[in-house]
């Protein structure tokens, strides 16, 4: 009878050929026809109710009941025309997925009659039953309600026959249960702070958004393959598996022709997101085997993240047509590239300067330099909370690993930029030459750095030319938590630099010399996360060290970066998280890692145990009839005919023994994790003694996989999964 593995290999290569693909035509007349836009709401709503979602929108005022109502039976009428029946708020709590709760529109009228409803009530706030959702102690179970409410910021679209409205996910008190409620509190405040530093130079700017791109990374595995791997489907990694003899090292995947089924299943997924108004822009083959990338335009960062997760959600959904399973894990398989989230990040004002692009004029370089000297400051001062803010179970197998970004946060600024600091800070504080040379230097800055930047793939938060690029998400996280870090410390940087430079300009300095000055501070306090070089190598982290940067190779230490004082500081001072919210991420994000761990810990002893040492053990019994055989054959010359044979059996021997004695270990170790009640200790435990036993169970079981006749193998192997 054939292996549940070769039943899967026969049906995963009856279909390895190109799939169908629903051809739409030209993607702009389909483009966002899922998504209640302004303009059609334009169609939809009197122009009361119309122009109350703009302002509260535009200047996050407060919709009125009435006119709630106006709103929701406008959006009821459209969204049934796009054949929704039910509606739903979308929220993200901090499990780090998304959240969904649907409600039918019908309510029963008289003689049994029903009929469609959607008011204003249900619109702005839904109440579900959510006592499950991790809260990390802010609602108690017997106070168990937590509330959504409405984005307005956000578009209402329709999917899958439901009307879903991005929400908000608040304690009865109030307090974020959420990634999307940090969120906006933070684009809040940097909104703030960067109106000012940017009305130094154009008095008219009166806000400032943040715009996002996500490059979303992702894995393909046939499904018929991923459910015959019981670590993919419960962890969706795999724990063990040994890696191919042939991967990524020619790098001929890497912007390779992409295969048919691929294409089919991109062009379908493609289809249902520009539906959804999600501006897909790119597709390409990544470095390792099997994986993949696809990046919108960059938006709002609101949007932005709102689609990234919905994409994520469309992804998934559109792979079961193709029966193809999506894989957003960090890292699913051992000795090849993870899969990360890169953000794009850059700060635009109304209107419509990029402050993070070197303007034409000496004036828009000294404001970009304004700008990049205040993110460089924060970074300096909190680097260590922005790492924490990407860590997670799954970013911990991957960073630091092949070329994932390093666990040590740097900022790279290129050779052009790197060469102007330098002459920034050489600059005597005092001679200056009335400020000309310094102007001179500003000046010199090339206009389009875009075109200079030597790409250091091997830098966390490098400088593409008019934004940064954040590498250091993981593939599958809510990007919000790192977003919501990383604006609320530049937020407080702009603001000291507004701060220091209205001071000198109180005490009598020239405007262009005061900035200029604090530019000089900040570069000078930045000195340690520069860094130009190769952030893979040896000498880096031992540079690393020297200047006092953290690594977050241990996720279970690195959470803690959140309670620190400065970290508690510049969150709270931002109006980003409270001190009792940062404590309850804290706790949810220490038992989501010992949770995810255990289970991981769980399914490797499940595999071992039920799969591999069997198999191992029944490859055993035909090499003993062989050596029983070849001595009842042989007689004396057996030992040296059945050498091979001996020594297979004997090397199996020893490492099934060590499995199960690993095995053993691990639970044991589990245990004794287990019984530790303060959860900040108990992940500490799991993330070195247990991480430590489950490596070398998978030593075990990965050198028995190059043993075992592959006929009785039980488990798909790497090069079965990664190929398409
Ligand atoms: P690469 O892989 O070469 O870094 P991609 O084209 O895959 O580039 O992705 C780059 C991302 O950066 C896209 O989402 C793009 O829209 C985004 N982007 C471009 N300019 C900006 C900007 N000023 N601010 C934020 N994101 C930007
Ligand atoms: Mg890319």
């Amino acid at each position: 009878m054939a292996t549940f593995r070769e039943r899967a290999l026969a049906v995963a290569s009856s279909r390895s050929s190109g799939r169908f693909c629903v051809e739409q035509g030209p993607i702009s007349t389909y483009f966002g026809q899922n998504v209640f836009t302004v303009e059609t709401m334009r169609k939809y709503l009197p122009a009361k109710a119309f122009t109350a979602v703009l302002e509260a929108r535009q200047n996050g005022l407060k919709i009125e009941r009435a006119i709630a109502d106006e709103i929701a039976s406008g959006m009821k009428t459209w969204a049934m025309e796009r054949g929704a029946t039910h509606f739903t708020h979308l929220f993200q709590p901090l499990t780090g997925a998304t959240a969904e709760k649907h409600e039918a529109f019908v309510v029963p009228g008289d003689n049994g009659i029903a009929m469609e409803q959607f008011r204003g009530a249900a619109l702005v706030q839904q109440e579900p039953d959510a006592s499950s959702f991790p809260s990390g102690g802010l609602r108690n179970t017997f106070e168990a309600r937590g509330y959504t409410a409405w984005d307005s910021t956000s578009p209402v679209f329709v999917l899958d026959g439901t009307l879903c409205i991005p929400s908000v996910f608040v304690s009865y008190n109030g307090e974020a249960l959420d990634m999307k409620l940090p969120s906006l509190r933070s684009i809040h405040s940097i909104d703030k702070a960067a109106t000012r530093v940017a009305a130094y130079f154009d008095p008219s700017v009166t806000s400032v958004k943040v715009n996002i791109g996500l490059e979303q990374e992702y894995f393909l595995v046939d499904e018929a393959l991923y459910n015959s791997r019981p670590d993919l489907q419960l962890c969706g990694r795999t724990v063990i598996g040994h890696t191919s003899a042939k991967d990524q090292q020619l790098e001929d995947h890497y912007f390779g022709a992409i295969p048919s089924r691929v294409i089919a299943f991109m062009k379908d997924f493609e289809t249902e997101a520009y539906k959804l108004g999600i501006p897909l822009h790119t597709r390409h083959n990544e470095v390792a085997p099997g994986q993949f990338e696809c990046a919108p335009i960059f938006s709002e960062i609101t949007q932005a993240i709102d689609q990234n997760m919905l994409l994520m959600i469309v992804m998934q959904k559109v792979a079961e047509k193709h029966e193809l399973k999506v894989i957003l894990h960090e890292k699913p398989f051992n000795g090849i590239n993870g899969s990360g989230k890169h953000c794009n990040w850059s700060l635009c004002t109304d209107g419509g300067v990029n402050l993070l692009s070197p303007g034409k004029t000496a004036d828009g370089k000294l404001r970009f330099l304004s700008f990049y000297s205040c993110v460089l400051k924060a970074l300096a001062e909190h680097n260590h909370l922005l790492m924490a803010s990407v860590c997670s179970l799954g970013n911990t197998w991957r960073l630091g690993g092949n070329e994932a970004p390093p666990a040590i946060l740097s900022v790279f600024s290129g050779s052009t930029l790197a060469k102007v600091f330098e002459a920034i800070l050489k600059m005597e504080s005092v001679d200056w030459e009335s400020g000309a040379k310094s102007i001179s230097i500003v000046g010199s800055i090339p206009e389009i750095i875009l075109d200079n930047t030597d790409r250091n793939r091997t830098s966390p938060f490098a400088f593409t030319g008019n934004r940064f690029e954040f590498r250091a998400l993981g593939s599958s996280a809510n990007p919000a938590s790192a977003t919501f870090v990383l604006n609320s410390i530049v937020s407080d940087s702009l603001s000291l630099f507004a701060d220091k430079v209205d001071k000198l300009l109180a005490d009598g300095e020239e405007k262009e010399k005061a900035i200029l000055t604090v530019i000089r501070e900040f570069l000078e306090a930045a000195r340690p996360i520069m860094f130009e070089g190769n952030g893979y190598s040896r000498e880096w982290q031992e540079e690393s060290a020297r200047r006092g940067l953290r690594s977050v190779g241990n996720a279970a230490e690195a959470f803690h970066a959140f309670q620190e004082d400065s970290s508690v500081k510049v969150l709270t001072s931002t109006g980003v998280l409270s001190k009792g919210e940062i404590e309850a991420r804290v706790e949810v994000m220490e038992e989501t890692f010992v949770k995810k761990l255990q289970i991981e810990a769980r399914v490797m002893g499940d595999i071992c145990l039920n799969h591999i040492i069997p198999a191992a053990i029944s490859y055993q019994n035909v090499l003993a009839r062989n050596l029983k055989a070849c001595s009842d054959i042989f007689g004396d010359e057996a030992p040296s005919l059945s050498k091979a044979a001996a020594k297979s059996f004997r090397e199996i021997s020893t490492l099934v023994n060590s499995l199960s004695d690993g095995i053993t270990d691990l639970v044991e170790t589990r245990k004794k994790a287990n019984r530790v009640e303060n959860m900040s200790e108990r992940a500490i435990r799991y993330s070195t003694e247990v991480m430590q036993r489950m490596s070398k169970v998978r030593e075990a079981a990965d050198r028995l996989e190059m043993l075992v006749d592959d006929a009785c193998w039980p488990l798909p192997k790497y090069r079965e999964l990664l190929s398409l």
